[in-house]
């Protein structure tokens, strides 16, 4: 489609992943997210890094039209999220799901093909076999008729996992996925993510453990309200970037000071 010079829309480059430009998210009269502008290239594996409180949910919630925008705008390969829905696969927060309710493994995972289907139509064999081929990509196949609430954490979180990847999308968004999942789970969803990433998707991952965040991503954002550096990992992961964002956390970043390449700002 070509752009008149003109066209607020021609900086909307479908090569970038993710656009946010002049972003704010208020609860109330707090900013949770301040005049956020980012642009995440398609096909990296991206950490979104900061303090609790920061506003790393806020953003994906943002993202998701989970959350109402305040001022500014949101473009998935650039499109609202309203265009581009199928494209996109969420994980939410562990602790933001009832692990409680009545329902298999392999229900939890038909839910994400809902919004392909329609209203009059229950999910039949052909997308049962769908979210079956997307809790085997996790290695959950044989637990498919399992009740949720019996699953470990690490297992409840590859189902969810499975239920993001069941309409095959471009994008994925997760929040804090290795949050109470115990060593070998975080390896195994780690392993996935990167098959995911090297197959040509982009992997948006927020994420709070500041030692793993060198071996586990290629591209970084420090947020804290405001963003404070995004970029190629080796560009963005400096000491400076890390007291910027986390601030008087030092404690923190006792581990993570020693690793950065750079001692200050690229
Ligand atoms: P993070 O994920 O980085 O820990 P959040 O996005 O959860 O940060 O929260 C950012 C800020 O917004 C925090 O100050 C938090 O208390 C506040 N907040 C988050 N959700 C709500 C909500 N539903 N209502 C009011 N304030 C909220």
């Amino acid at each position: 489609m070509s752009h008149s010079p003109s066209d607020p829309d021609v900086h909307h480059d479908p090569s970038i992943a993710l656009h946010l430009e002049d972003l704010t998210v208020s609860y109330g009269e707090r900013p949770a997210l301040w005049d956020i502008d980012l642009d995440v290239p398609a096909g990296v594996m991206a950490g979104i890094i900061g303090p609790n409180g920061a506003g790393k949910s806020t953003l994906i919630k943002a993202i998701l039209g989970l959350v109402p925008v305040s001022a500014g705008h949101i473009r998935l390969f650039g499109e609202p999220y309203g265009q581009q829905r199928r494209r996109v696969g969420y994980v939410p927060q562990r602790s933001s799901v009832d692990w409680e309710f009545p329902t298999t493994a392999v229900d939890v995972v038909t839910m994400g093909l809902y919004g392909q289907l329609s209203w009059w139509r229950w999910p039949g064999r052909g997308e049962r076999d769908q979210a079956l081929r997307a809790l085997e990509q996790v290695s959950m196949e044989s637990l498919a008729d399992r009740q949720i609430s019996e699953l470990s954490g690490g297992q409840q979180q590859r189902v969810f996992i499975a239920r993001a990847l069941v309409q095959n999308p471009d994008i994925l968004l997760l929040d804090e996925p290795m949050a109470g999942v115990d060593a070998t789970t975080e390896r195994q969803i780690i392993d996935l993510l990167r098959r995911l990433r090297d197959d040509g998707r982009t992997v948006i991952v927020v994420h709070h453990d500041l030692q793993t965040v060198q071996r586990y991503f290629d591209w970084l954002a420090f947020l804290n309200v405001r963003i404070i550096a995004a970029g190629a990992l080796e560009h963005v992961y400096t000491a400076n970037n890390l007291r910027r964002a986390y601030g008087g956390q030092v404690a923190l970043l006792d581990e993570a000071q020693n690793r950065p390449n750079a001692p200050s700002d690229a």
